[in-house]
Formats: C-alpha cells, structure tokens, sequence
C-alpha cells in the first residue's frame, strides 16, 4: 500500500517550490491508488501560525490536492517522547551543553584547520558529575543522535545512487535544550508510524536523508523510499528564493492562475516529458513519473503559467464558469453566446469583465481620421438592437454597396470603431451581443 506525505511547517504561505513537493507526492499516491496524508510540522510553536495551517489547506483545496487524512506533529509529543527514550537506552541519543557560541568556535577552528566542521563529540566524554555540574550552570542540555560511522547508502528515486559518509556529518540534535522535539526526530517518527512507504522533496533533505536512515533503523521502522527533486530557479537559472514570496500560490491565483494550467506544468516541468495541458489530475496522475526527472536545476518562468490558463479556459463549458459569468453581470439568456465568444479571447478569467462592459456600453471607439466619414455612413446605416445572427452580414453588405469599400478596408475600422480593439471575436459574434447601437 503507497502512503505518502506532504509535510509543510506552517510558518508562511506555500510557494511553487512547495507546490512540487506537495503535488509529486499526492501524484504517486493517486497513482498508485494509495494514501496521500497532509502533516503539519508544527513542533516549532513559537513559529508555527494557526493562520498559515489554514491557508495551507485552503491553497491545496484549491488545486484539489485534497489530503486522505490530516495529521499534526504538535499532537504526537507523547510519541516522541517515547522515540527519545528508546534511543537513549539504546546508547543513540546523547546530552551535550555547548553553547551555540562555543559551537561556532569550534567549527572555525576545524575550517582554520582544512577540517570538516563536524561535531567533535566531547560531550561523549563527560562523566556524570560533569554532566550534573553543567545542568546546573546552564540548564538541561540538548541531545544529539550517535550516528554509527558507516557508509550510508541508498537509491534515490530522482538522483540514482547515493552514499554519505556518516563521519562526514555531525551527529543531528533531536531535542533542544528548552525540550522543543526537532523536525528530525519527528519526522521519523512519523513516517515510521504513518508507514509512509515513498518520501518525496527537495534537494535539500539530501543529507537529512542520510541520517534518517540511521534514525529509523535504529527504532525498528522500514526504509521508506526516497526521491529529492531539483531545485527551482527562475527563467535565467538565477536563484528564486528571494522572489519566493511573490510566487505563492496565492498570489499567483490572485492573478488569475488557474489550477489545471498550474498543476499541467508543475507535473511535467524538469522530466523528460513535455509540458501538455490537462484537464483533470487524473490524467497528470497517470502519465506522472519520478524517475523521469532530472537532477538539473530545474528553470520556472510564472509566465508559462499564462497560455496555459488560457488554454484551459478555451476547454471549458459554460456550465464550469457559470458562477463567475454571472458574477459579471451577464444576463443568464446572453450566458451561452457570451461565454462562446469571450473565452477565444482572454488569458484570464477576469478578462471577461471588460468584454462584458465593451458588450453592455459599447466601447471607446477607435477611428483613425481617414475612417471617420466611413465609419459614421456604416453606423447610420446599422438599425437599432437587438441584433442576431444575420445582423453583421446585411449591415455589411449595405455598408459596401453604400461605400464601395472591401475586404480588410471596410471590416477593419468597423471592428476598431465598435469594440475599440484591433483584435477580438469573430465580428458576427460580437454584434448579436451588443446592447446598445454603438455610436461615435
Ligand atoms: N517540514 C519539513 C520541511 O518543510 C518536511 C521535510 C520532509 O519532507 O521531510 O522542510
């Protein structure tokens, strides 16, 4: 059974760079007709924000990344407490009492070396006296995890084969001074419990990763398996995390993003598959797979999310938008023919607004001053509303024998002057639309 997870610390709003992690994972499991849990980290209470958890799961409603089952890691204390009692009879979890400063210090001084600057383990050295001592002059201290010095390896769903030296690594702190679990243990914890069978994230984790393994071997859980996707960066490879705000998905539904179009290029962007628009998750779900990605920097340019949106929108029936067409005002017996029309011709669904108002008012007219005698002859010669089907051919055809002029002479001014645009729908369409007798 395929269990996977997404694991967002709810300390701010999801970005893109969350939305592969979330979406890679809900994908494997919806493929594979398993479980897709949604954990909130929120160990860390003084950062975690009831607010974020909310939006969290209001962005992922919207993308209809719908979880099978919510967990949250500041209700499982109790467990970790145990994990740590485990681990320590087990000799794995050890109390050191340097300060963040001495820390520091001696990390230069290994880098000043040409050393790694990885923990030098004194803490395994003090006595109990020594330990007694140092808990009442600085309070408890916080725990590191023993890692056993081997080679750890593993096969990675997107990097291949992998192996860290454990000795390279300092050996991780799961438990802070104030008593506050970290993410490390937790996390373990929890894949071990929510037998999470596929980890899904970034890059990032690599090493992480690493000690994990250790982690969960040494409180008995399986392996689960592990796939770290590339990082995002923007259009000329350069760096994203700093504009990562102005990319969350909130923002980018704000300006009109649809999901599909999102999750169509999110499920494909960095694999050797091409981007292609689709229509449900299912769909994504089926084609989707890890080991097609690459372990490149993957390039992330918001503006690719805009032909797909509109792509989208093209596809859709009026019964999808009915909602929002009305929202704009839109006489339900105009809906059909509206939607028809407008939907060739917007990137975004609040583009319809202004066509709406070109439609209801009439547009500002654009009439170049050779056109002006021309276009006030053909308005004359249109009645008033309402318009259907057949308006647009016999008005054109009066307008002609009335002006002799043809082709693109005589449509185009006609298009600028009546919608105030050089490009729309198929005039045809547009007439039968207009309530009003447009005017100069
Ligand atoms: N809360 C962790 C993060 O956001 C989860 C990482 C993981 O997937 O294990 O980085």
């Amino acid at each position: 059974m395929t269990t996977t997870r997404f694991a967002p610390s709810p300390t701010g709003y999801l970005h893109i760079g969350n939305l592969r992690t979330a979406l890679f994972n809900f994908l494997i499991a919806r493929k594979a007709g398993g479980t897709f849990i949604l954990r909130i980290d929120d160990t860390d209470a003084e950062r975690s924000k009831p607010e974020y958890v909310a939006a969290i799961e209001e962005d992922l409603r919207w993308l209809g990344l719908e979880w099978d089952r919510l967990e949250r890691q500041s209700t499982r204390l109790a467990r970790y407490e145990a994990a740590a009692d485990e681990l320590r009879a087990a000799g794995r979890l050890y109390e050191c009492f340097e300060t963040p400063t001495e820390l520091d210090l001696k990390r230069k001084k290994q880098l000043n070396m040409g050393r790694p600057p990885v923990y030098d383990r004194s803490a395994l050295a003090l006595s109990a006296a020594e330990k007694d001592r140092l808990r009442a002059e600085r309070g408890p201290g916080h725990w590191r995890f023993k890692l056993d010095h081997e080679r750890i390896e593993w096969t990675d769903g997107i990097l291949g084969e992998l192996s860290i030296d454990a000795a390279s690594v300092s050996d991780p702190v799961l438990i802070r001074g104030d008593g506050q679990f970290l993410y490390t243990l937790a996390s373990v914890c929890d894949d071990i419990d929510h037998a999470i069978t596929d980890v899904v994230r970034g890059s990032d984790h690599v090493t992480n990763t690493a000690t994990q393994i250790q982690i969960i071997r040494a409180l008995g859980g399986t392996v689960p398996r592990f796939a770290h996707h590339s990082l995002l960066t923007g259009p000329q490879g350069e760096a994203l995390s700093k504009r990562l705000g102005t990319l969350s998905l909130r923002d980018l539904r704000a300006r009109g993003v649809e999901p599909m179009a999102l999750l169509s290029l999110m499920a494909r962007l960095g694999s050797s598959d091409p981007v292609e628009l689709r229509t449900s998750i299912d769909e994504l779900a089926e084609g989707f797979d890890i080991s097609h990605f690459g372990a490149a920097p993957t390039r992330f340019d918001e503006q690719d999310l805009f032909p797909l949106t509109a792509s989208y929108l093209q596809s859709l029936p009026l019964s999808a938008v009915a909602d929002r067409v009305r929202a704009f005002g839109v006489p339900d017996e105009l809906a059909e023919r509206f939607w028809k029309v407008v939907r060739e011709n917007i990137t975004v669904l609040d583009d319809m607004g202004p066509w709406w108002q070109i439609f209801r008012d009439g547009a500002e007219p654009l009439v170049d001053d050779q056109d002006r005698d021309f276009v006030a002859q053909a308005f004359e010669l249109l009645p008033d509303p309402p318009y259907d089907d057949t308006t647009w051919a016999s008005w054109i055809a009066a307008v002609k024998e009335k002006t002799g002029r043809k082709g693109r002479a005589l449509f185009m001014p006609l298009r600028k002057a009546v919608t105030g645009r050089e490009r729309g729908p198929d005039m045809a369409e547009v007439i039968p639309l207009l309530q009003k007798k447009p005017t100069l």
